[in-house]
């Protein structure tokens, strides 16, 4: 149930129209907008007379049943788009942000090269795996506390913030340099990681599961804002299907049906999506024609030697090629690149 309030309430009117619906055992998220402040209360709503709601408080101008199960971050609630805001860096509407990197950090030269030519490019989010998520135990590992020291050095040369994934909460002291945490798609349900995340004041990136539906993606991030971190970021990545050509297969619905439904800001990963170096490019470009706020592409200055991904690895010449022309389609999108 959301209750949307009249222009100009005082604050004091809402605090207490918060407060009796907490008296009576409801959560409640106050949202305020641009264009209007919302209440939500979440609880058994079903013995609520909206009507009756509407004719008794001086401060409510209409409400509303929320049928989905995700109310934080749904756009009935918060009708205006988040834009989540990394040093220099904004992720959401009106912007296409560029996250670019390796899969893994391998050595400080590696990361450092990459890192200045990604950025000169325009890239401006580095990302780097330290912690690497293999399906084979015997596969490289990713270079762990070490990576992320490689990582942070990249940060204080180019100024880039920085994204990597963190694979348990026990890790949470190590990311503290970390600009953005990222959860990889096996992690997106795991509930403990999800929570311990919600309750930090800094921006999560929340990739798709292999397997989850868009709803199951939109209650994982509504562990995280529930819990009271809003800044969370939706990256498509690609789901498994029957089809073996490619890694995965890229759900461009997805993209376009989460910014309907939510107001969080919503991102794609060409590179796992396809597996395939060759098909970034195009992907990205069709990731941005349909509405996204971003992409994450893994690039490497040798995909040939890279520990991880290399085949689906842009070099640092087809990151810059790929770049001038997102720019100029960015700009037709009116978004700033
Ligand atoms: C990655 O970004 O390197 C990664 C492991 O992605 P995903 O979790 O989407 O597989
Ligand atoms: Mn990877």
């Amino acid at each position: 149930m959301v209750f949307i309030l009249k222009p100009d309430v005082a604050k004091e009117k809402i605090d207490t129209f918060i407060m009796g619906w907490e008296q009576k055992g409801f959560s409640t998220i106050l949202s305020v907008g641009t264009e209007h402040t919302a209440v939500c209360l979440i609880g058994n709503t079903a013995e609520i007379d909206v009507d009756h709601v509407v004719e008794t408080s001086d401060i409510v101008s209409y409400g509303k049943r929320i049928t989905e199960q995700y109310k934080a971050v749904n756009r009935t609630v918060h009708e205006d788009s988040t834009v989540i805001r990394v040093g220099d860096a904004r992720i959401g509407e009106g912007f296409f942000t560029v996250i670019s990197g390796p899969c893994s950090v391998e050595s400080e030269e590696q990361i450092c090269k990459i890192a200045r030519s990604v950025k000169n490019s325009g890239a401006k989010i580095l990302r780097g795996g330290a912690f690497k998520p293999r399906t084979s135990p015997y596969a490289f590992q990713g270079k762990q506390a070490e990576g992320l020291a490689m990582l942070r050095l990249a940060k204080k040369e180019t100024g880039l913030p920085i994204v990597s994934e963190i694979m348990n909460q026990t890790q949470l002291d190590l990311f503290e340099d970390v600009d953005i945490l990222q959860i990889g798609a096996r992690n997106m349900q795991n509930f403990d990681l999800l929570k311990a995340v919600g309750g930090l004041k800094k921006p999560v990136l929340l990739k798709r599961g292999l397997a989850n539906t868009i709803e199951e993606l939109l209650m994982s991030a509504e562990y995280i804002v529930a819990a009271g971190n809003e800044q969370v970021i939706l990256c498509e990545r690609g789901i498994r299907s029957f089809e073996t050509m490619t890694r995965n297969t890229l759900d461009l619905s997805a993209v376009v049906l989460l910014k309907q439904k939510s107001h969080l800001p919503v991102i794609a990963d060409p590179s796992h999506a396809s597996g395939i170096r060759s098909l970034v490019p195009p992907l990205a470009k069709a990731i941005l024609a349909v509405g996204a706020d971003g992409i994450m592409v893994e690039t490497h200055n040798n995909p040939a030697k890279a520990l991880c991904d290399g085949a689906q690895s842009l070099d640092l010449e087809q990151f810059h090629t790929l770049m001038e022309d997102l720019r100029k389609r960015a700009a037709m999108e009116d978004k700033q690149l």
